[in-house]
């Protein structure tokens, strides 16, 4: 309010930024509340570091800080001081011989008027800080009016959310996972879906964050792998009994009681243990946790499998595949979308062969066109799953599909070849592979 007020004395007009931490909840329960209050207090060390003086950092709670750049005048300055900072934080901390990596969301709002109030501009940075995660957490945004309305969306939704497993407006939805070389269906991915009763469908990378900072995510993904085990328990077992694949978010994994729901799950199903692959986030495995890698222990006991997700969109380093028993890595979309450019494919090719060499099977994650099905099969890629074969579907068409090839299947009879001249990926001349 003091900044303000120096506003209406002529002064150049005050900017927040309010920083948010990624992912700190993982770091905080992965390593201990003593070991995440250390570096707590680092990183406000690091933030001051990267101030000018007579500016005020405050830690709002939480993991959350807020600055208060005075006369930044327009969002410029305050950008910069922003960037700096999150260059700070991008060094890695040291905890107990191990590098940690923590990044932060930053939101940027500038004062626009004298007679702005101090909490509706540290709604408005909270507000440009949230649009940071969504875009991709790590990064800075600067504070725009629609971005006041997503903020006002996100409350009601949260609301919402509370009461929408108990009102059945939640299901899950089976996107088929299927060989490349021949396309058959081998098994699916269980994907969450609400149907909001005056919104229609809410999208998963919506509404799961939600779920997440309210830890509905324990009960909801229950529920999950309750619904998902039943349903793959009562698929066709003709030929090569199907795999189904579950999401597990970080929060269910640090819960106590997540190996015993598990188990429970399997045996109220009937579906066997092998049968189950569990998809972990990469930032779940950040700094080799060990009550993660226990964890991890007790469900390969279990005779689950494991899988990394997203692969290659985290920040934790690559140590972890060497030491956690993991079974598959998901590639993530981004690197078969990629294909399509000079470096993609020598990319995807990296890691292919680093799955391959630590015996860890790789799948493909969202292919859509037969160009990238072709280098995928050139590049050794066995399994995928990808719009271009089938989006997700009932738990019941997807029994009807296991075993064939998805549906339909003409459009790769004909002969691939690269659609476009400059497109990077170079197939041999009989390429159908
Ligand atoms: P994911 O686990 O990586 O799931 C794959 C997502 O990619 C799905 O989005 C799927 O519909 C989409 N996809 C598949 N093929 C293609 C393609 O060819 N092109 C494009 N553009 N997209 C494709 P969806 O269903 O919106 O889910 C998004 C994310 O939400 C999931 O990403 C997963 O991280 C999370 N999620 C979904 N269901 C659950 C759940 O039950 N529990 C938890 N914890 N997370 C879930
Ligand atoms: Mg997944
Ligand atoms: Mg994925």
């Amino acid at each position: 309010e003091q900044a303000l007020a120096r506003v209406a004395r002529g002064g150049s007009r005050p900017a927040v930024l309010f920083l948010d931490l990624d992912d700190f909840k993982t770091v905080n329960d992965g390593l201990g509340h003593a070991a995440g209050d250390r570096l707590l207090v680092e990183v406000a060390e690091r933030l001051a570091s990267g101030m000018r003086e007579g500016d005020t950092l405050a830690r709002m709670g939480g993991d959350e800080f807020a600055v208060i750049v005075e006369g930044a005048g327009d969002a410029g300055t305050a950008i910069e001081i922003a960037q700096r900072v999150r260059a700070r934080l991008g060094q890695p901390f040291r905890h107990a011989g191990k590098e940690v990596f923590v990044h932060a969301s930053v939101g940027v709002a500038v004062a626009t008027r004298s007679d702005d109030r101090a909490g509706a501009l540290l709604r408005s940075a909270d507000a440009a800080m949230y649009t940071a995660k969504t875009r991709g957490k790590d990064r800075v945004e600067v504070y725009a009016p629609v971005m006041h309305d997503t903020a006002l969306r996100r409350l009601a939704l949260k609301a919402d959310l509370e009461r929408a497993l108990e009102r059945g407006e939640l299901s899950v939805a089976y996107q088929p996972i299927v060989t490349l070389a021949d396309p058959r269906v081998l098994g699916a991915e269980a994907l969450l879906r609400w149907r909001h009763p005056s919104r229609g469908e809410v999208a998963p990378p919506e509404f799961i964050p939600l779920a997440e900072e309210t830890g509905l995510i324990v009960p909801i993904g229950r529920w999950v792998l309750e619904t998902a085990t039943r349903a793959a328990a009562a698929w066709p077992v003709d030929g090569t009994p199907a795999r189904l694949s579950v999401n597990v978010s970080a929060r269910q994994l640090l819960e106590p009681e997540f190996v015993t729901s598990v188990a429970a799950s399997l045996a109220a199903s009937g579906l066997p243990a092998e049968r189950l692959v569990l998809e972990l986030t990469e930032s779940i495995l950040i700094g080799g946790a060990e009550p993660v890698a226990a964890t991890l222990a007790r469900l390969r006991e279990l005779g689950v499998r494991l899988a990394i997700d997203d692969f290659g969109t985290g920040f934790s380093s690559l140590s972890y595949l060497s030491r956690l028993p993991i079974d598959i890595l998901k590639v993530d979309r981004a690197f078969v979308t990629d294909l399509d450019t000079n470096r993609g494919p020598a990319v995807v090719e990296a890691v292919v062969r680093l799955a391959q060499s630590l015996g860890i099977r790789p799948v493909a994650e969202g292919i859509e066109t037969v160009e990238q099905l072709a280098a995928l099969r050139d590049l050794g890629v066995p399994v995928g799953q990808g719009f271009l074969f089938s989006r997700a579907v009932s738990a019941t068409e997807l029994g009807k599909l296991l075993g064939r090839p998805p549906t339909p299947w003409h459009s790769l009879d004909r002969p691939v070849r690269p659609r476009i001249a400059r497109s990077a990926v170079v197939l041999p001349p009989a390429a159908s592979a």
